[in-house]
């Protein structure tokens, strides 16, 4: 009886471990890279100053179009906003195009 248990188990783990590998593999969200190298741009203040409820969405904000300007952050320096402006101009987004942003 113990041997049916145990082989009840095993294979119920299978299964199931099975369903979840398939599962990551179809549900992965991927997100835009562009918005990961925009977020190292920002202050990383998380003041939530331009509006965003911090540095991360306020990227994820610029990249999808939500906000097109870098000055809604008002924290950052001069230097930071040209350094964000030109990241924006030589790196596409997920799909390929360029995000226009003005400074
Ligand atoms: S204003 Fe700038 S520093 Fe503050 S949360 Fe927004 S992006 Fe970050």
């Amino acid at each position: 009886m113990l041997i049916y248990a145990i082989l009840l188990m095993m294979a119920a783990g299978l299964i199931l471990g099975f369903i979840l590998g398939v599962a990551a593999d179809r549900l992965v969200v991927t997100q835009d890279p562009l918005i990961d190298l925009i977020t190292e741009l920002l202050p990383g203040y998380n003041c939530g100053a331009c509006g965003f409820p911090g540095c991360a969405n306020f990227a994820k904000g610029l990249v999808e179009g939500e906000a097109n300007k870098i000055s809604l952050c008002r924290p950052s320096k001069p230097e930071q906003r040209v350094a964000l402006k030109e990241a924006f101009d030589k790196n596409p987004n997920i799909k390929g195009d360029i995000v226009r942003v003005e400074i």
